[in-house]
């Protein structure tokens, strides 16, 4: 019905920031009808980067879909920690359906969560706490926490003829997702194009080789990752690529759906990974904005009390390079959700929680490889360790260093525990005195931290 439907809590949007702060609630106790999440996808949240990667894989997805029956309510069950599967090639849902005896252990937390899927809010009115869906249904709410996310930029945004072309992909949903599937299915062995040099691109010319297409990336930089990446580092993925038959045509800019060069890529399938914008417009001339994003403090409340933004949309102080950013990361998706949660029932407890201090994380998997970065990738780079592409194990990293201190590390192919070493460097901000001996120490210098 088109009834007002009021809630203590609502979570506007239903990816990672959204099922976090899902989660975070129920492990601090909700009653039935408290909170409700609201989310224009068809499908319970997930970890939205499983989807260029092991969502793609030719052995099928195994994973179970969570998916609304028309429009109605969904009631939700939140089990602590529940993970439907786990590991880098599982589809991990952080809610699940309700059903008669569906837990295996008996002892697990139970919380019911109003989920109102398939349902965009096309008007928000923060003064009066009313949020309107194109179907024309009224929520009204205490506190909301927008997790709007991003959305992706279009090669129309640049006005791109043949930007509308059919077999033209793009990844953000689960929609688009099951989309590529079903093109990738039809298209068996065909050719594909990737257009953007970034982790997406990355991840999707690999997944697409893996699907036996012939590959082909192109993108406009002179190397690939390059707000990350230094030339060294692009040069051994680039060159990993290349071995695994990936062709990749650099310093070229799409400008139709055939080169500025005048040559045609003949496709059958043309993927498009070219970043991303957040979803802000609801709120505009509402809350203060900064730096592209909506505007927070440590806790993420908004300027607007009782309004909190998580994930790809907030702008937030960054207390460890004391200032504010927007990071578009998985990892902060989470951790900004948890800590908007605590924040709330601080509040509510009459305590305080502590300010958000976040260590930049960002990692990306393809092929047989992974790697992970924390920290600040600016000021000079030192590079280490066997960066060969051909090895049968490669395993190297960089350090960024500026002012004598080390602010930033990379590293491909490390184990958890080095992984570890490496966030804790940037962490704790070591001194550096001689960029030659840390070459030579290499992942030495993190153990000794
Ligand atoms: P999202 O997860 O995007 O969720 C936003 C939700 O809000 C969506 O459900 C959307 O439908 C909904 N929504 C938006 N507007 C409305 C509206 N008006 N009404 C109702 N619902 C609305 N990061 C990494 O660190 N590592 C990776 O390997 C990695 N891989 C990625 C792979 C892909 C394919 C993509 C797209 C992103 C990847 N990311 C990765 C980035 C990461 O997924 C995002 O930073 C993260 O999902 C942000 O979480 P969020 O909750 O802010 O937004």
């Amino acid at each position: 019905s088109m009834a007002e439907k009021h809630f203590k809590y609502v979570i506007l949007g239903g990816g990672v920031a959204a099922g976090y702060a899902a989660r975070e609630f129920a492990k601090h106790g909700l009653n039935p009808g408290e909170l409700a999440i609201i989310s224009k996808e068809a499908v319970a949240p997930y970890e939205r980067p499983t989807l260029s990667k092991a969502y793609l894989f030719p052995q099928g997805r195994s994973c179970t879909i969570i998916r609304a029956e028309d429009n109605e309510m969904t009631k939700l069950i939140i089990s602590d920690g529940h993970k439907v599967l786990q590991g880098s090639q599982a589809f991990m849902f952080v809610l699940e359906v309700e059903e008669k005896d569906c837990f295996r252990n008996g002892t697990q937390k139970r919380v019911r969560i109003e989920l109102i899927l398939s349902t965009e809010i096309v008007k928000a009115d923060l003064a009066s706490k009313t949020l309107t869906s194109a179907a024309g249904a009224i929520f009204t709410y205490d506190i909301l926490i927008i997790a709007t996310g991003s959305t992706v930029i279009n090669l129309s945004d640049f006005g791109t003829p043949g930007a509308d072309a059919n077999n033209i992909f793009y990844l953000r949903e689960i929609d688009d997702a099951d989309k590529l599937v079903a093109a990738i299915q039809a298209k068996k062995n065909g050719k594909a194009v990737i257009v953007g040099g970034g982790y997406i691109g990355l991840e999707l010319s690999a997944v697409m080789k893996i699907n036996n297409f012939d590959v082909t990336m192109v993108y406009p930089e002179p190397w690939c990752m390059p707000r990350l990446f230094t030339p060294e580092i692009a040069a051994f993925y680039e060159s990993y690529y290349a071995n695994k038959g990936v062709k990749i045509d650099k310093g070229t800019l799409v400008t139709s759906v055939k080169l500025k060069d005048g040559r045609v890529l003949d496709a059958d399938i043309v993927i498009v990974g070219v970043g991303g914008r957040p979803l802000t417009k609801l709120f505009k001339g509402q809350a203060e904005e900064e730096k592209g994003g909506i505007k927070t403090d440590a806790f993420f409340q908004t300027s607007v009390g009782g309004v909190y933004a998580v994930g790809d949309v907030a702008t937030f102080p960054l207390k460890l390079y004391n200032e504010t950013r927007r990071v578009e990361h998985v990892d902060h998706a989470r951790k900004s959700a948890e800590q908007a949660v605590k924040a709330i029932k601080a509040i509510e407890g009459g305590k305080v929680t502590d300010d958000y201090d976040y260590l930049p994380y960002f990692y990306s998997r393809s092929f047989d490889l992974s790697w992970q970065f924390y920290g600040d990738n600016v000021g000079e780079t030192v590079i280490f360790g066997d960066n060969d592409p051909a090895s049968s194990k490669p395993k190297f990293g960089s350090y960024w260093i500026k002012e004598g201190k080390l602010l930033g590390a990379f590293l491909e192919g490390g184990s958890p525990e080095e992984n570890t070493a490496i966030a804790k460097l940037a962490r704790l901000q070591p001194a550096v005195p001689d960029l030659e001996q840390l070459t030579k120490e290499g992942l030495t210098f993190a153990s000794k931290i």
